[in-house]
């Protein structure tokens, strides 16, 4: 059986772990890890545990008729208002009948194609089902894996709690859906409406859903990123291999980066009682996603918890034995670190090299797409055929003064993905748009870190409830005077009413906090630096021929 946990909306109430302990365990207080692929033998304590979720986020594979009431596939284990879901006539007076006609053949006999066969992909499937596409649905994926769930790879995967081929999704099987594993796209003919493959092959589409999501960023030397011990983490195969490597019992682990991955990593590596040591080029982890001042409690984390964690520092370059075994790296304050396992974890890369030449709006900084997740071209006009979901897609949102947003989450690869799918099959009145409360989580170090909004849009930051001392605090995010985000340790429950207050741009800094808190500047990195790679260049000199052009570098 599988199970997947919606933990952007846990609240790790434990009930789960109590009612079904062989497969879901507090780590700390807060942080949960579960076995996605539990022995059948667990089914009934998990659908118990389904069952006495308080906020049901909690969804198994359907099995049998029994488990019907609280079955559901991935697409449903989110965040998300329940909505009517409006038939194509429900449209209103405008929708003419010719277009009623033609969507209802669509969502009969049309042809759906999802490049992108991962947690977006998969979402954005059960959706198409559940709101009544019954036409044909491909789904195109490079891995050889049906859908994988990737944030058990650096927490359950990497501590050793669980093997990498127990991370499958549910709800794959269900889909009725034309499986085209082991082969990447490779291009994209707009106006023949094809996908082109890898083997040679191609296949058409009426409508597609790019989810084709990110991947991780490689060592800059390819002649050290080949040394026999040096991995990024961001595949199953990826896992497998560091799992079994960590497994071996290296000297020591060397992180390079310390963002998400890169202190997920280093907390597995400290609970299997590993030696670690972590490089960070900014002054402090998790600088990137929560400034410097959140940053400051995670380096104390790390600390506390016996990691060696070098801030302000880069790594110059790894040395190989004469067998290409990593030995050694050399920092940039000239000190060496010896270790025989080097993870590389510098970001990720967004997967668009299969669309260049397309005439689609996608580059280094992902696939640009309106608010009803329509891509848009190279010249920012809509397509209406071509939708983008997850990790590659980028859009606008208005609480963040309609800048572009990417983002690396969980929920928001499946809610984006939902919206996305809803809207390729329903009239244009019918639309949603994407409007989220981003919602992004992280286990390490037995601490559930959780944050609601976009903390990179800040300019200051106040600690509103608990101690940063205990390791439990709340700490709220403004910008230009209202509340733009909120970060939770180990106190995610309260995140729900921050979210509120994002959404109805409360004044910042809020009243409630405690009279010995004053706003402080949230010490983010300058975003020009984060997007130096996107170029564009516009062409032509009148109205009819002023065109877009994208440069690849
Ligand atoms: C180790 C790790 C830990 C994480 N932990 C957390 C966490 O704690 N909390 C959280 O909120 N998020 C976490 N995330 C992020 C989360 O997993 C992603 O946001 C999510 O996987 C995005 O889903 P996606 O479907 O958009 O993209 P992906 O999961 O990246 O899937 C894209 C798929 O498309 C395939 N593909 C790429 N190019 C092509 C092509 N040309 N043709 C065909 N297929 C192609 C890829 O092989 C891949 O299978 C973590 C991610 C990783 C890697
Ligand atoms: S909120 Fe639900 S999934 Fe989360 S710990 Fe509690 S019972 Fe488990």
């Amino acid at each position: 059986m599988k199970v997947a946990v919606n933990l952007t909306r846990c609240q790790g109430y434990a009930q789960c772990a109590f009612l079904a302990p062989d497969v879901f365990r507090m780590h700390g207080d807060e942080a949960l890890i579960y076995d996605p692929e539990p022995d059948d033998a667990q089914r009934q304590r998990v659908m118990r545990a389904a069952a006495a979720c308080p906020v049901q986020a909690l969804r198994v594979d359907q099995i049998d008729g029994r488990d019907a009431p609280a079955a559901a596939s991935v697409s449903e284990a989110v965040t998300m208002p329940a909505r009517q879901v409006p038939s194509p006539r429900a449209a209103g007076p405008t929708a003419t009948a010719w277009r009623d006609a033609a969507m209802e053949a669509f969502r009969r006999d049309g042809r759906i194609v999802i490049v992108g066969a991962s947690l977006a992909g998969l979402a954005a499937a059960a959706t198409l089902r559940r709101e009544g596409f019954t036409g044909s649905l491909t789904m195109i994926g490079e891995e050889p894996y049906q859908p994988y769930d990737r944030p058990p790879l650096s927490k359950q995967v990497l501590d050793g709690w669980i093997t990498p081929d127990h991370t499958g999704l549910p709800g794959g099987d269900e889909l009725d859906a034309r499986w085209q594993l082991g082969v990447p796209a490779t291009g994209l003919d707009l106006v023949r409406k094809q996908v082109r493959l890898g083997d040679g092959g191609a296949v058409d589409y009426d409508r597609l859903l790019i989810a084709t999501g990110t991947r991780a960023r490689p060592w800059f030397n390819e002649a050290e990123a080949a040394l026999d011990g040096v991995f990024v983490l961001r595949t199953r195969d990826d896992a497998t291999g560091l799992s079994q490597r960590l497994a071996d019992r290296p000297r020591r682990v060397l992180v390079i980066g310390a963002g998400f991955t890169g202190s997920e990593v280093a907390s597995a590596c400290r609970e299997r009682g590993l030696p670690v040591t972590v490089t960070e080029r900014g002054p402090t982890p998790l600088v990137g996603a929560l400034g410097g001042v959140i940053g400051a409690v995670a380096a104390d984390l790390q600390r506390e918890h016996g990691v060696d964690l070098r801030c302000g520092i880069t790594v110059d370059s790894l040395e190989g034995d004469s067998a290409g075994r990593l030995r050694r790296a050399h920092l940039s304050d000239g000190s060496t670190v010896d270790a025989d396992v080097a993870v590389v974890a510098l970001g990720a890369v967004r997967n668009t090299e299969w669309l260049q030449g397309s005439g689609l709006a996608a580059g280094v900084w992902g696939v640009g797409c309106d608010a009803g997740c329509r891509v848009f071209d190279l010249n920012g006009v809509t397509t209406d055929d071509v939708f983008v979901a997850g990790d590659v897609a980028r859009f606008p949102h208005p609480l963040y003064d309609y800048q572009f947003l990417a983002l690396e989450h969980w929920g928001n690869a499946v809610t984006q993905a939902q919206t996305a799918a809803h809207n390729m099959i329903g009239l244009p009145a019918a639309r949603w748009p994407y409007l989220p409360s981003p919602v992004f989580w992280s286990a390490q170090f037995g601490t559930n870190i959780k944050s609601v909004g976009v903390p990179t849009f800040a300019d200051q930051i106040v600690i509103t409830q608990g101690s940063v001392a205990e390791g439990r605090f709340v700490a709220v995010y403004g910008y230009h005077g209202r509340i733009t985000a909120a970060v939770a340790f180990d106190q995610g429950r309260w995140l729900e009413f921050y979210q509120r207050l994002i959404e109805e741009a409360a004044a910042f800094p809020p009243e409630f906090r405690p009279a010995d808190q004053q706003p402080v500047p949230a010490q983010l990195p300058d975003r020009k630096t984060r997007d130096r790679h996107a170029t564009v260049v516009v062409t032509g000199h009148d109205p009819s021929e002023r065109r877009a052009r994208l440069i690849h570098h």
